[in-house]
């Protein structure tokens, strides 16, 4: 996933700089907030766009009232989850984010999908790091026959040997394929809303947010858990962000990815993210307080964009990726360990691990 940007792109970036807007703080400021969200309230639009609109020297406020709600449903732990790029390169789909686009000139791997030891082997480097979730992600618009039938087959060995959940990334399903998904033992598909409905046509136009929106029904109508989020520093406004929380939140997603573009050279977006770490912060507080009983994953992008303030974002979020990402690197999995460690928090391990509490939240 990944993008490049000319002036007659559908990729070019419309963005806000952050700081811009004005500030409409919380009647009785951000405790009393997080307190409101402790009772059952939820936060509305205009609180969430002043989250994402809140001056730096009010940030560790806005941390502290998102950890509050962090450590009511998660305590002090950290989820691990591990990402298997299963199948690389060589995607139909035109998503300016992505290295592995038919778009990009990215420099990546390409390769059809692995075979069965070497995803078993993936599989044991994901409990060996003591993560809870395996992430099968093949590029793709859609799975093919044969994809499927390699996945539905390789999940139960997986889950036979090691104590991880499943997580299954393969692109749009139709109802058929998430119940055969299920069938098969996977726990929960990945399926990123990425922005909102407004900004979508501008990052892809070879499918389009109701088809994303619609594959998220048929898991959901499949029994299957929900693992669905975005990207920051695309070029959306932060009314963008807010409504893909919101949207999030509607669809009662129990794991929210929040990614911070890698804008790769040769992406679409190549060049366009300006995020800096307190704007990262912002967002991974405004999708706690938006979602506070959500699984929320610190994602790509966490340590070239948080940079020295990657802690921080662990007392809003509750779980990263350990090891690398997609089609980039991420920090020693030892580096991240000793993080947690230092924060106090400790790892939650395997598919016995408390899941967040799936309740629907008013929208
Ligand atoms: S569908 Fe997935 S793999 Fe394909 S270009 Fe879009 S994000 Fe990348």
């Amino acid at each position: 996933m990944t993008t490049t940007s000319s002036p007659s792109s559908p990729h070019r970036s419309t963005a806000a700089p952050a700081g811009t807007l004005a500030t409409h703080r919380p009647a009785g400021g951000w405790t009393a907030l997080a307190d409101r969200v402790l009772s059952g309230g939820a936060v509305d639009r205009h609180e969430a766009i002043a989250i994402l609109d809140s001056p730096d020297e009010e940030l560790l406020d806005v941390m502290a009232a998102a950890w509050r709600l962090r450590h009511h449903h998660f305590g002090n732990t950290v989820q691990l989850f591990f990402l298997m790029n299963a199948k690389s390169g060589l995607c139909p789909e035109d998503c300016g984010y992505c290295s592995q686009s038919k778009v990009s000139d990215a420099e990546i791997p390409r390769y059809n999908l692995l075979s069965a030891p070497k995803l078993l082997e993936g599989a044991r480097l994901a409990a060996e790091r003591q993560s809870k979730t395996f992430c099968i992600v093949i590029s793709a618009r859609g799975p093919s026959e044969r994809e499927m039938e390699a996945v539905c087959r390789i999940v139960p060995e997986i889950k036979a040997r090691y104590d991880l959940n499943i997580c299954a990334c393969l692109g749009l399903l139709s109802p058929e394929q998430a119940r055969r998904l299920a069938e098969a033992g996977v726990d929960k598909v990945n399926h990123n809303l990425n922005t909102s409905e407004r900004f979508y046509p501008e990052v892809c136009t070879t499918h389009g947010y109701a088809d994303r929106v619609a594959t998220l029904d048929a898991c959901r109508s499949a029994g299957l858990q929900l693992c669905s989020g975005g990207i920051m520093g695309m070029g959306e406004t932060r009314a963008d962000l807010v409504d893909m929380a919101m949207e999030l939140r509607s669809l009662a997603v129990e794991s929210i990815p929040l990614n911070f573009l890698n804008s790769i050279d040769g992406t679409p977006l190549e060049g366009v993210s300006k995020l800096t770490p307190r704007d990262c912060l912002r967002g991974l507080a405004m999708m706690r307080m938006v979602n506070p009983a959500a699984e929320i994953r610190i994602a790509g992008g966490r340590e070239l964009h948080l940079g020295s303030l990657q802690p921080l974002g662990l007392y809003a979020a509750n779980s990263i990726f350990v090891g690398d990402y997609l089609t980039t690197k991420g920090q020693l999995p030892e580096a991240d360990y000793r993080m947690i460690e230092e924060l106090g928090f400790v790892i939650t391990k395997g598919a016995e691990a408390a899941e967040p509490p799936c309740e629907a939240l008013p929208g």
